[in-house]
């Protein structure tokens, strides 16, 4: 079974990036338990195992304008649950980065991804006024005025702090980041 896969996938044109992913997920029989365990696979446009499904037919534009890497979790339920070992977060974050590279036009999704990962290198956690504000300001600016009312509300409430929660010590998440900064300038 593995070698008729691989040959199909050896039918269609993939990127080198994506030929190398194609490989590596042959071993998929298409359980679909990736799917089964994932806890946003209800918010995807296409679940674990259709994104596997799509890679092994070649189907490249269709997996990277889609929405589902960016809505992945990383929870890593469907890794730890995958039948036959594959990592399919990882696969998800690798799709993450070909994304980026190849310039897909980033969704609302990827606009939050990276506001949030914005805020959380700032500060070490998330402060929410200001992910708010960078989400509003790449996808819909003045989306954020008719907003004020209820982040007014929410600070009345005390449930919307006007500073952030910094960490003491950051080097940790920093070095996170620039180890995964690196390792998507590798890939
Ligand atoms: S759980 Fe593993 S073998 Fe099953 S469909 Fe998902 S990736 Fe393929
Ligand atoms: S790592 Fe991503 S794809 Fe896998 S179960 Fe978690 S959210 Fe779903």
């Amino acid at each position: 079974m593995n070698d008729q896969r691989t040959l199909r996938i050896g039918e269609v044109t993939l990127s080198p990036g994506m030929q190398h992913l194609a490989e590596a997920l042959a071993t998929c029989m298409q359980c679909g338990t990736c799917t089964a365990s994932c806890p946003v696979a209800h918010e995807m446009d296409y679940t674990p195992r259709q994104i596997l499904h799509l890679i092994e037919l070649g189907m490249e534009q269709e997996v990277l304008s889609s929405r589902a890497m960016w809505v992945c979790a990383s929870c890593f339920h469907c890794t730890a649950r995958c039948p036959r070992g594959i990592e399919i977060a990882d696969v998800m974050a690798a799709l993450r980065n070909q994304a980026t590279a190849q310039g897909y036009k980033p969704d609302k999704v990827m606009t939050f991804s990276k506001a949030f990962m914005t805020v959380v290198n700032h500060y070490g956690r998330v402060f929410e006024p200001e992910l708010i504000i960078r989400y509003g300001l790449g996808t819909n600016p003045l989306a954020l005025v008719g907003q004020a009312p209820f982040g007014i509300s929410m600070f009345l409430k005390n449930k919307l702090p006007l500073r952030p929660d910094r960490m003491e010590d950051l080097r940790e998440v920093r070095a996170i980041f620039d180890r995964s900064e690196k390792e998507r300038s590798e890939t």
